[in-house]
């Protein structure tokens, strides 16, 4: 269904974001993660493109995510992570699978002999993230148990950092120890070589020690931080104060010289949408639902075709800026599901032949996923996944 809003990704972006990556990382191989559509962006395409500049895996969810890449004719190396879905997909579509349990590996060691074809796998551990993976004392036991199951042959081991951003930092750090003790336990009784994981994109930009043999981010890809925005001296209110505590602030002074490289990475998203009309109406005219806005002044009132059924969050009512013509302007009243209005009374000129800016930039004017993110009180992955996947997307080479 073709809905308002139009997101316009820019493969460059993220081919140079890759390359930063690539730098960081000293040429380590990496599996980048490209699940829910890759961030909102366009499996397909995206993949495409990081194929091209040298990626060595890459990760999806779902099988059925796989399977759309290899129907579009990737056929590189994909690790599924969560889902085991129908074994026999993963022999016909010739995919890797997360073993989480020792189940999972009996049945794609009985597929394997069934078939006459062995399968490599990455055995998943849970080394405090609480999710899937194969935990408690017997962890290298189950390992090596699965790892001598016939026709399974262990390609890799990895993990998953449950504070995400790396905000305790300390969790983090024992997280990676029960992995590497694993690691090397493992290594010792199984003969063959095999990639070790667990970097996301946090621990690719401030953890080096947890690069191991390949890392694995997905959202610095798409040129968003790992890390929840600070504070932003332009926030006109105050309602969005979710944080817990100032956790990310230490961590940034902690981290300093390489949280900064965050700010080389560049967005490859930006969202527009159309001016559906241009309203002048008087002062004491309330605004969309509820008249949660009343203007207070005589005003240009811009409709926009695009709505929380566009993943434009209802928090976003009164509490975000768009850009026109380089502008801000606030939102105001209820974002409604199709529709949002906007104050244009400030922008000269303005006509619904111009474009509106939900989150980009222009002429130095920008609204990033971080910012909106911060406004609904959500991460930055939330806002790309809902936009992005909501909107007509079309790609473009472009610095
Ligand atoms: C989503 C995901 C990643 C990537 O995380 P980022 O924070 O986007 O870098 C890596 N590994 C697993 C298992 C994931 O689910």
């Amino acid at each position: 269904m073709r809905r308002g809003p139009i997101a316009e990704i820019n493969l460059s972006a993220i081919s140079h974001n890759l390359h930063l990556v690539q730098r960081l990382v000293n040429t380590r191989p990496v599996i980048a993660v490209v699940k829910a559509d890759a961030y909102g962006h366009g499996a397909v395409p995206v993949s495409r493109k990081l194929l091209e500049h040298g990626i060595a895996i890459l990760a999806v969810a779902f099988a059925g995510e796989a399977k759309e890449l290899r129907e579009s004719g990737i056929d590189a190396p994909i690790l599924v992570l969560f889902d085991h879905g129908d074994v026999k997909d993963y022999f016909e579509l010739d995919l890797i699978p997360a073993i989480s349990t020792v189940d999972l590996g009996i049945r794609f060691s009985e597929e394997a002999r069934k078939r006459g074809r062995p399968i490599c796998v990455h055995v998943k551990i849970d080394s405090g993230m609480g999710r899937l993976g194969l935990f408690g004392d017997d962890v290298v036991e189950n390992v090596f148990r699965i790892s001598e199951m016939p026709g399974i042959e262990l390609s890799g081991l990895f993990s998953h950092f449950s504070e995400a951003d790396l905000a305790d930092n300390a969790f983090a750090r024992e997280q990676l120890g029960r992995f590497l003790h694993v690691r090397e336990r493992v290594r010792k009784r199984v003969g063959r070589p095999f990639l070790a994981h667990i970097a996301n994109s946090a621990a690719v930009l401030t953890f080096e020690q947890a690069h191991l043999d390949a890392v694995r981010p997905g959202i610095i890809l798409y040129g968003c931080s790992p890390f929840p925005a600070r504070s932003d001296p332009r926030s006109r209110r105050s309602s969005v104060e979710f944080r817990a505590s100032g956790t990310d602030d230490r961590r940034h002074e902690e981290f300093g010289e390489n949280a900064q490289r965050e700010g080389d990475f560049l967005p490859a998203m930006t969202i527009k949408a159309k001016i559906l009309d241009i309203r002048r109406v008087p002062a004491g005219t309330p605004i969309s639902y509820g008249r949660t806005f009343i203007t207070k002044r005589p005003s240009t009132i811009g409709v926009l075709a695009i709505g929380y059924a566009d993943g434009y969050n209802r928090f976003f009512s009164n509490n975000a800026d768009v850009i026109v013509n380089g502008q801000r302007v606030p939102v105001v009243g209820r974002v409604c599901m199709d529709l949002t209005m906007v104050d244009l009374t400030d922008v000269p000129g303005v006509t619904t032949e111009d474009d509106v800016i939900i989150m980009g930039q222009d002429r130095g004017c920008k609204v990033t996923a971080d910012e909106l993110a911060r406004r609904a009180g959500t991460i930055s992955y939330e806002i790309l996944t809902s936009l992005g996947r909501g909107a007509h997307r079309v790609y473009v080479e472009a610095r």
